[in-house]
């Protein structure tokens, strides 16, 4: 489990009760490529895998 992160996206493969994250490391990208984002929303997990 990765210690600090919460996550709610219950349908990861990686996801577990409590908003954990199981996965052993996460990659984080801005959406829509590029390097700097403005806001939160902007910002998505590229490790994610649909279960
Ligand atoms: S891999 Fe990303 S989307 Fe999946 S549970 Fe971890 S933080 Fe959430």
């Amino acid at each position: 489990m990765l210690a600090g992160v919460k996550c709610t996206v219950s349908n990861c493969k990686y996801w577990k009760n409590g908003e954990h994250c199981d996965a052993s490391a996460i990659e984080v990208n801005v959406d829509g490529g590029g390097k700097a984002a403005n806001q939160s929303e902007q910002t998505n997990c590229k490790t994610f895998y649909q279960k």
